[in-house]
């Protein structure tokens, strides 16, 4: 039974972590900048493979002013590597709002952070709390398993989750509210593990309901699991389309692409196991390219697999040779898309610096492997 009205003996953590925590470059400073592009790098990535990106990052953007006035494509190729793009315009638009309107401040109130697009109530609560202290519980994966097994709470409600670990703040003391979140986050993700948490080093093992009820078998099975999202298979064509006598290859960026809003890539047509249709502009233009192509597209032998979110894609590599000369390409794929898609031509020694999406670079890889082109 939840028992959330017991108080947690918080220090015992506070002391563990002092002792424990990770020297992180992020951990020595109170810039609420710093603080939250690591907050949200850390979203979808590692802190080994994050660490040397972040840093490669505050060096080009130092400031928030630096990287409101920076263009898209800079930020998006300083993201390179790190995935879910999405994050990083994110955080230039949220840039460029905070130096029009808050004077190129993270702003200090709940209610303004949260006023930005694209600032989620985990970030605006781990970086208020870590940046100047103010009482936001951070809800995290890890907090979530946390706070969970801490209170034996069977729930699967994100608002429940919030209130268990509201509950903790408040439990906190005198504690700084952003070494309390680091902490909790900190034991989830080297203690309270999700298959194999080590409850015998844990500092609040005598707190712990879920542990005290049922040891480590008890343990694992909190937090109940939302059933999963089935997995749908999608094949994507991609089509590498040179014009006539020149080497070049024709990219695209659209803003209603299924995959890679904003981003650019090649071509490409999706066919969805499940007998979704794909809506983005990208495929009715390339269904009309088709009419100029000198002869059928050549497959590479190699395909290459990649996930996105709960979708299992199987890319195929498809060289075109168009009857189109180069400017005559461009002003069709122009046309066709009626200024809903950007097109350019690129060397293909060049495509890395336009393609950053990972996509993109399995499509590279695959290229190198085929040694096709
Ligand atoms: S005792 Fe085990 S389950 Fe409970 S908080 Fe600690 S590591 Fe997690």
């Amino acid at each position: 039974m939840t028992d959330s009205s017991k108080k947690i003996q918080l220090k015992r953590l506070y002391a563990w972590y002092a002792r424990n925590k990770r020297d992180l470059p992020f951990r020595h400073t109170r810039d609420a900048y710093r603080i939250w592009v690591s907050e949200v790098m850390l979203q979808q990535t590692r802190v080994a493979a994050m660490l040397p990106r972040y840093t490669e990052f505050l060096r080009r953007f130092p400031d928030i002013e630096s990287l409101a006035a920076a263009g898209e494509e800079t930020v998006l190729r300083a993201w390179q590597g790190l995935g879910y793009y999405s994050r990083a315009r994110n955080l230039h638009r949220a840039a460029r709002i905070m130096v029009a309107q808050h004077q190129a401040r993270f702003p200090e109130e709940y209610a303004a952070v949260r006023a930005i697009h694209g600032i989620g109530p985990y970030t605006a609560a781990a970086v208020l709390s870590m940046a100047y202290g103010a009482p936001y519980a951070a809800l995290d994966g890890n907090v979530r398993r946390v706070t969970a097994r801490l209170f034996a709470s069977r729930t699967t409600a994100e608002r429940e989750f919030q209130s268990l670990a509201d509950q903790l703040m408040d439990m906190r003391g005198r504690a700084d509210p952003g070494v309390h979140n680091q902490a909790l986050m900190e034991l989830g993700s080297t203690l309270c593990l999700p298959t194999n948490p080590r409850c015998v080093q844990c500092p609040l093992r005598l707190d712990c309901n879920a542990y005290q009820q049922g040891g480590v078998t008890g343990a694992v099975t909190y937090p109940v699991r939302k059933p999963k999202k089935e997995t749908i298979e999608v094949e994507m064509y991609i089509y590498l389309i040179k014009p006539e006598n020149d080497q070049r290859i024709l990219l695209v960026r659209e803003s209603n692409s299924r995959f890679l809003q904003n981003l650019w890539f090649y071509p490409h047509r999706l066919e969805f196991a499940n007998g979704a249709t794909d809506r983005a502009q990208e495929t009715r233009s390339l269904t009309a390219l088709e009419a100029n192509w000198r002869k059928m597209p050549r497959k590479l032998a190699h395909t290459f697999k990649h996930s996105i979110t709960h979708h299992r894609i199987t890319g195929s590599i498809h060289l075109v040779q168009s009857k189109l000369k180069a400017e005559q390409l461009l002003r069709t794929c122009g046309n066709l898309s009626a200024g809903q898609q950007d097109w350019q031509l690129v060397a293909l020694e060049d495509v890395s610096a336009h393609v950053v999406s990972s996509i993109g670079s399995k499509v590279r890889h695959t290229l190198a492997r085929s040694g096709a082109v």
